[in-house]
């Protein structure tokens, strides 16, 4: 198995650091099937002041981050990866394509993916132009930095790799990555301030417990983003009886 490489650019290392060197992330670390590593843009200013940001042309309000730190971080990065590996350079963006389980599956292909975070009122768009092969955003809101969304996208690409979760299983039949919304989870114990779980759960009976299931993700679906089942109708019609399923064939065909 291939060792995937996440390197983040950015002003504010810590705040990757403590978020991705706990739990499931962390531990995939030390069991070396991702690595994470962050680099202080500052450190490679070559300003006096080490200064990393300045005022924007053309007037307004906040700091743009300048060019040179970022080039030069980004040229050290870069440098260390060997030739020929898959490497993709992405800047956290509000402007870019929006994040989703999909994206995920496509940046999961890759061996090595460089995540440029902005902060202040963004990133000097000539060295975006210089060194970024896509911007991602994680929605339509604005956060204060790149850093936290860039944890996101990495937290959620990391867990599709081979040994980060227990098995592929974990998060196949999850909300989204299955098509549609999970089902409700109960563990011990079974009863908890007069709420029973459902009997169905305690019945040892397997196909029932996964017709339960399935129903439970349909009606909530159905509830709450009714868009997903409209995208997989299969999903529904494989809860409708044999009989009448193959009733409406016929008469379709008819
Ligand atoms: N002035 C920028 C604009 O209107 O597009 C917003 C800058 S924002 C305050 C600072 C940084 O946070 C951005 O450079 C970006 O890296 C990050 N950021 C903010 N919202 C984001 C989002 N929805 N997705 C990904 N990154 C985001």
């Amino acid at each position: 198995m291939r060792l995937m490489r996440f390197d983040i650019l950015t002003l504010f290392p810590a705040l990757c650091e403590g978020v991705l060197s706990e739990s499931i992330i962390g531990r995939a670390q030390t069991a070396g099937i991702i690595s994470v590593k962050c680099h202080n843009i500052r450190d490679f200013s070559t300003d006096k002041h080490r200064k990393t940001d300045d005022t924007p042309y053309g007037g307004g309000v906040g700091m743009v981050m300048t060019c040179q730190p970022i080039y030069d971080c980004y040229k050290s990065v870069i440098s260390s990866i060997p030739e020929g590996e898959r490497t993709r350079v992405i800047y956290m963006s509000p402007k870019g394509r929006i994040f989703s389980h999909e994206v995920a599956r496509e940046l999961a292909e890759y061996d090595n993916l460089i995540f440029l975070c902005g902060h202040y009122e963004g990133v000097d768009q000539r060295v975006l132009d210089e060194i970024v092969d896509e911007e991602i955003s994680i929605g339509d809101y604005v956060v204060t930095g790149g850093e936290i969304p860039a944890c996101i996208v990495i937290d959620a690409v990391a867990r599709l790799k081979e040994g980060v979760l227990a098995s592929s299983e974990c998060y196949e039949g999850e909300s989204v990555a299955s098509g549609i919304l999970e089902y409700p989870q109960y563990t011990k114990p079974r009863e908890f301030m007069g709420r029973e779980v459902p009997e169905v759960l305690l019945s040892g009976d397997h196909k029932k417990i996964e017709r339960w299931r399935l129903e439970e993700a349909v009606r909530i679906t159905k509830e709450r983003r009714p868009d997903m089942l409209l995208s997989h109708p299969e999903i529904e019609e494989s809860l409708k009886p044999k009989e009448k399923k193959r009733r409406k064939r016929s008469a379709e065909n008819q």
